[in-house]
């Protein structure tokens, strides 16, 4: 066994601040021995953090050579440094540095994380440190709740879960009083085996004394170097040996009285001289190697971390993620809505006329009554019906274009007035299917026209200039026939045809119209479909109607619908799209801000996560997976109020919300890049944090 697990030589570290550089370790050469405890007292500011952070290697000495279990450290890289710390190392500050939105289990757990051992072994081994450290009961507990005293044993066993060879306290009980602090240093000795070496930063005579061996630090220097009674109990006899008495220099504070006094102990000033031994058991070498350790799924544990910080920050990072909500909400409305309107008809003009046909009979004679009965009731009628897409079908027959309309002088009115209307011969169904409105009496029906019954249904507008009461019982007169009216109509003003007309039952005529026929002049066939369906049954119609003949009817096709797309102007658009872009790049900022600001709120997480093990791009996957997590559920929360959004209008306005998986789809592209972007900066300042200066006490 090699004597030494710490062997420094001739470290110097100084730091600049603006102009000056203060130099902190002036030339220190220590060397530390397996199984012992170092105490390092000194005043504030004599470099003793410094010390502890070379030794820990979270930071490099600018001279001098440090061998940690007899492998130089200069020929290690970053990742390796790294390994180290997670397998070799461990730290307790005087800060316990746990992370708080984790359990105890789960704080002492997190090496084990790191190291990426199965989830049995993780709980086996937290199991026993815990229980070694009665903290059995506290293991679910979450760290708010723990005692000062409750809060550094979860850090010692933190400490102790990875078996470490070298452990590193800088004032770790500096923030406890007298029980607890003897409690922590009869740890720190229980857990020091002849595999370990323990080094205790402390101001405490008290937990110095209890220590093996006391550096004392000033300005940088050694300036007192020697074991106490108990080195004889623990210290190998060969380390031991080589301390000599000598006299304690008169500029030095008598550290001897205060220790003597504290624990009425006598203390030997010994001064070590061991600096020259450097032999070295390749054994060991081989042991502690870097080269021989597992490598780590940094990566994984990185994403895991992320998510688990990311889920336990849900409701602080609600504010963070309120700017991506409002900009993917703003932009996928736009990009909906844009869908949604594009898809809608220009107006219900257009929406009548894209699902109405017109099938005209082409013969020059008009035909008789019975041909007309006939028709409406034949094979091929029926099968129109049944067309797919067809939704309604009903006979018009214009008997004339204008036609002498007149109030009667013997049931109503002053004097007799006179309309020139169209006359339409129609089935009963006509009001429905061409979409007018009853807005007094009703319709007719078959009776009306199986027995050719003079009764008619006008216009509002007719019904209007003949100023014909509403009441049963009124005639009109036309073409000088009488006809009771029993209903006046709304007309659908999309059916430009038909405006001011009367309506009379099918194979009707007045009898001072000319010739046997029906009097008919255009015979119709009026077909509604459901949209979009138009063309489809213009084309199958005729033949549905009369397979011999189909070309006997012409179908007059629906003009293209023309679609709101038009009317919303492509500029307006463009400045919607715009200004969602805008509200993103805010959201992208606040989220970028936010992260840069918990990055420097958390810098002491993360400088306990690289002390731990972590390397500096596990920080940065973690920082940078944090906050496109954030991101994307910002964006879902962001895509759900668009949705919401995209419905009350389409509701609003009747129209069909359009929701497409692109229109999703360019939300989720649009939160994944805000969330990429804004975390890359904030992710490559938390891997630059220097551990060193985080986890300082102070
Ligand atoms: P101690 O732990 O003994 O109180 P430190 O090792 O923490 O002392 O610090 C020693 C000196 O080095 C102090 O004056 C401190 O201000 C300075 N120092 C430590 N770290 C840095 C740093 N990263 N940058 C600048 N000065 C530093
Ligand atoms: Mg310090």
């Amino acid at each position: 066994m090699s004597a030494y697990s710490v062997q420094a030589q001739n470290l110097s570290k100084s730091f600049t601040q603006g102009d000056s550089t203060i130099s902190v370790l002036k030339d220190l050469s220590v060397n530390i021995g397996y199984g012992e405890v170092v105490a390092i007292l000194g005043p504030s500011g004599s470099g003793k953090s410094t010390l502890l952070n070379i030794l820990g290697l979270l930071s490099e000495s600018d001279t001098g050579s440090y061998i940690l279990n007899g492998q130089n450290t200069a020929e290690l890289s970053a990742v390796q440094r790294a390994q180290l710390r997670l397998h070799r190392i461990g730290f307790i500050f005087q800060a316990f540095h746990l992370i708080d939105h984790k359990s105890v289990r789960k704080n002492v757990e997190l090496p084990l994380e790191y190291m990426g051992l199965s989830r049995a072994e993780k709980t086996r081994r937290v199991d026993a440190i815990l229980q070694r450290l009665g903290l059995t009961h506290r293991a679910e507990a979450s760290i708010k709740t723990l005692s000062g005293g409750e809060k550094q044993r979860v850090a010692i066993a933190r400490a102790f879960i990875a078996e470490p060879t070298l452990l590193l306290c800088d004032e770790p009980t500096g923030s406890l009083d007298e029980e607890l602090t003897q409690e922590v240093i009869n740890l720190l000795r229980e857990f020091t085996g002849q595999q370990q070496s323990t080094i205790v930063v402390t101001h405490d005579p008290v937990v110095a004394a209890q220590c093996d061996r006391v550096l004392r630090m000033h300005e940088g220097r050694l300036a007192e170097d020697y074991y106490t009674e108990r080195a004889g109990q623990q210290v190998s006899s060969t380390v031991a040996k080589k301390v000599h008495v000598e006299e304690a220099p008169t500029d030095q504070i008598p550290l001897r009285e205060i220790l003597a006094a504290a624990y009425s102990m006598p203390m030997p000033y010994g001064r070590v001289e061991n600096y020259q031994v450097a032999h070295t058991d390749t054994r060991v070498v081989q042991q502690h190697a870097v080269q021989n350790l597992p490598s780590t799924p940094w990566w994984r544990v990185s994403l895991s971390e992320a998510w688990d910080a990311t889920v336990h920050r849900v409701r602080r990072n609600l504010f963070t993620m309120l700017g991506v909500i409002l900009g993917i909400a703003s932009l996928v409305l736009t990009v909906g809505l844009t869908a949604t309107i594009s898809g809608q008809l220009a107006e219900s003009f257009d929406v009548f006329r894209a699902r109405h046909l017109v099938m005209t009979d082409t013969r020059k004679e008009a035909p008789t009554r019975s041909q007309l009965l006939e028709l409406s009731r034949s094979e091929g009628y029926e099968r129109v019906h049944q067309l797919n897409g067809v939704t309604g079908v009903a006979l018009l027959n214009q008997l004339s274009e204008g036609s002498d309309i007149q109030n009667g002088p013997d049931n109503f009115g002053e004097r007799s007035v006179n309309v020139t209307a169209s006359v339409l011969g129609a089935t009963p169904n006509v009001f429905e299917v061409e979409g007018h409105t009853l807005t007094y009496g009703r319709g007719f029906d078959e009776g009306h026209v199986e027995r050719g019954d003079k009764v008619v249904v006008v216009s509002e507008s007719v019904a209007k200039k003949l100023g014909i009461p509403r009441e049963e019982g009124i005639n009109v007169y036309i073409q000088g026939d009488m006809f009771r009216v029993i209903g006046i109509v709304q007309e659908n003003p999309s059916i430009a045809l038909s405006y001011g007309a009367v309506y009379i039952p099918l194979g009707v005529k007045p009898s001072t119209m000319d010739g046997n026929s029906s009097g008919a002049k255009h015979t119709q066939i009026v077909i509604t479909t459901q949209a979009g369906a138009a063309n489809q049954v213009a084309e199958e119609a005729p033949y549905a109607l009369s397979p011999e003949k189909p070309s006997r009817y012409t179908v007059g096709v629906p003009p293209e619908p023309k679609t709101l797309r038009e009317a919303v102007d492509t500029q307006q658009r463009t400045m919607l799209i715009a200004m969602s872009v805008i509200t993103l790049i805010i959201g992208a900022m606040g989220i970028m801000n936010t992260f840069l600001v918990a990055v420097i709120e958390r810098r002491r997480e993360v400088g306990l996560r690289l002390a731990l093990g972590m390397r500096p791009a596990g920080i940065l996957v973690q920082i940078a997976a944090e906050t496109l997590l954030t991101s994307i559920m910002g964006t879902i929360f962001g895509i759900v109020v668009a949705i919401n959004g995209i419905s009350i209008v389409s509701l609003m306005n009747h129209w069909t919300p359009i929701i497409s998986t692109e229109t999703i789809a360019s939300g989720f592209i649009a939160g994944a890049v805000v969330g990429l972007l804004a975390g890359i900066y904030p992710a490559l300042r938390a891997a630059r944090i220097d551990p060193a200066t985080t986890l300082a006490a102070g």
